[in-house]
């Protein structure tokens, strides 16, 4: 249940981005109240595990295939690297998109945020 002062205020014209605390229009925000740039840092978080872990499955997949099943490479020699090609396409693409569902569906308060005197969230200020 959420708290009455966790609220946004419906008067107001600025809300906080729920990951990064960053002050912005109410029409930048989307449903859960993340801002563009969180929504881009996520995807693109997703995206590398999810192909990390598409890696990983065409990988195992290919030495599951190389030293147990042992095919005839003469037949459709090119069909086993379809398979493997195929694995490590949708493996990364649903561990990418679950990871992203995950991570919208947890929606933890300001992860992404820094102290102003850190410096910018690309880097630490020198
Ligand atoms: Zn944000």
């Amino acid at each position: 249940m959420t708290r009455r002062r966790d609220r946004p205020d419906p008067l107001s014209d600025d809300l906080a981005c729920i990951r990064c605390l960053r002050a912005m229009p109410v029409g930048e925000l989307d449903s859960q109240f993340w801002c563009g740039e969180c929504l881009t840092r996520a995807r693109k978080r997703s995206a590398f595990r999810g192909w990390m872990a598409g890696g990983a499955l065409a990988v195992f997949l290919a030495l599951y295939i190389g030293l147990w099943i042992r095919p005839d490479y003469s037949l459709i020699p090119m069909g086993w690297v379809l398979v493997v090609g195929v694995a490590f396409y949708l493996g990364g693409r649903v561990v990418r998109e679950f990871l992203f569902g995950w991570e919208r569906v947890r929606n933890r308060r300001a992860v992404e945020a820094f102290p102003p005197s850190d410096g910018p969230p690309d880097g630490p200020a020198t």
